[in-house]
């Protein structure tokens, strides 16, 4: 059959409408299942690497595999040479030496690879009706009625008197035992399902069951807890006071899987910003002598506002660009300036079951690619860098040249609340910078889901960004 000629209204409307499709529509079957193969490791690398210190150990030894060396002060690179620099066991930068002096700009991608959970307190230990439990102060913006009832795992460093670090992961291996906080049976919750949601489980509530065998000596008051702290110091060494001097994090213990019974998405703990941290270091393991020197910076401290010196508030990422710029006479301002960055975070998706808190037009869908925000902040654009027509100009034609997929997106609805990145603090340095990331469901819950043709465009914007 002859195909029927297009109305010229038609015709217009192709050329002038604007027409975004779901990705698995616009790619073709070869490009699918690169993608969805490309998430396989991604998956290995969401169960390796589930708090910020163990996500700079794997980037490392990634890093190394690729040819990575520990980043010298003062060397002068050649091009194509690759370093990283870890800062304190909790961010990690990693570049490749470009072909261009460094004061034509660096090529950066910034992701934060720490996430929402709980944090043990200094003291955390006790007994209570012959349980032992840890204390716990959470981190970040969770809804901690979620983190009730749910499978969870110990991870983090202790450091003794003496000064020796333990390292502790417990509840990962099929082996080991979880733990959990505790929640009401319906049967008896009236009173608490009175509570506002943001009580449903109150800070304090957040106490995490870890034993109820007692130590058999009568001469002694806390059985359970003493018995605890027993095998703690059998297993690790350490006394009570020692947790004094810890960095022990509760995390979801269950692992990555693929979601839905066409395995298009990715339900997993700490996407963000695991999704953006995996795809902004695979795209810098995978550059090779690039023009300009690129830089991927997995930084900490973004879900507490990124105050502290792991965090993009402070000037680590500053400092290290100066001295790179050093070694060759050059100062790191003008680095700095002559930049542009790829804020690497993820934005929220629109959620069919919850899709009055997104103006629909501008939120970004899971599917539709990559996503580009402008800007992120609330109220009238507060806390936020909002970056350059020029700049997202410039974004748009690079990923429109190399088959980036990709979208824009905001925060939810005007005055419905709001949120911040790094890009702010990347911004105030004199850079341009743009939220580059994957749209996300559930994002901040022990869950979040992704879906596998964006992760594979996340990569895909990073790699051609780096390759600019
Ligand atoms: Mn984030
Ligand atoms: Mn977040």
């Amino acid at each position: 059959m002859k195909a029927e000629k297009k109305t010229t209204g038609e015709q217009l409307a192709d050329k002038l409408l604007s027409n975004h499709k779901h990705a698995g529509l616009l790619l073709e079957d070869e490009e699918i299942k690169t993608a969805f193969e490309f998430c396989e490791d991604y998956k290995s690398y969401l169960d390796t690497a589930k708090t910020e210190r163990e996500s700079v150990i794997e980037t490392v030894r990634l890093a190394q595999a690729a040819g990575f060396k520990e980043f010298v002060r003062g060397k002068k690179y050649k091009a194509g040479e690759k370093f990283y620099f870890v800062n304190r066991g909790k961010a990690v930068i990693l570049g490749v030496m470009g072909k261009l002096p460094l004061d034509s700009g660096i090529r950066l991608a910034a992701a934060h690879i720490d996430s929402p959970r709980l944090d043990l307190k200094q003291n955390p230990l006790y007994e209570d009706m012959e349980f032992a439990l840890f204390k716990t102060h959470y981190y970040g913006g969770i809804k901690k009625y979620q983190w009730a009832a749910i499978p969870l795992s110990l991870h983090g460093v202790v450091i003794k008197a003496d000064g020796e670090a333990v390292t502790v992961n417990i509840g990962e291996d099929d082996n080991d035992p979880i733990f959990c906080v505790t929640d009401l049976l319906p049967h008896l919750a009236q009173q608490q399902m009175k509570r506002t949601p943001a009580e449903l489980i109150k800070g304090e509530e957040l106490n995490l069951l870890i034993g109820s065998m007692p130590f058999k000596d009568d001469k002694v008051s806390k059985k359970v807890k003493l018995n605890i702290m027993s095998m703690l110091n059998e297993k690790y060494g350490i006394v009570e006071d020692d947790f004094m001097s810890a960095e022990l994090e509760i995390v979801p213990q269950f692992k990555a899987r693929d979601l839905g019974f066409d395995r298009s998405m990715i339900g997993a703990y700490g996407q963000d910003d695991s999704s953006c941290a995996y795809t902004a270091l695979k795209a810098i393991l995978d550059t090779k002598k690039p023009q300009h020197t690129c830089l991927t910076c997995l930084t900490d401290k973004e879900e507490t506002g990124s105050d502290g010196n792991t965090g993009l508030n402070s000037s680590y990422l500053a400092y290290f660009i100066d001295d790179l710029a050093r070694a060759y006479g050059l100062c790191g301002h003008n680095v700095i300036s002559a930049s542009e960055c790829l804020s690497a975070d993820v934005n929220s998706g629109v959620d069919p079951t919850f899709s009055d808190v997104t103006e629909n037009m501008n939120a970004s869908k899971l599917n539709y690619g990559v996503v580009a925000t402008k800007f992120t902040g609330a109220r009238g654009k507060s806390g936020t860098s909002d970056a350059s027509a020029e700049f997202v100009g410039r974004v748009r034609k690079l990923f429109d040249e190399n088959g980036v997929i990709w979208q824009t997106g905001e925060l939810g609805k005007v005055d419905l609340g709001g949120g911040g990145t790094v890009a702010q603090f990347i911004a105030n340095l004199d850079m341009d910078v743009i939220d580059v990331g994957v749209p996300v469901l559930c994002m901040h819950a022990p869950l979040e889901v992704t879906a596998k043709l964006d992760i594979y465009m996340a990569y895909k914007a990073f790699t051609v960004f780096f390759k600019d």
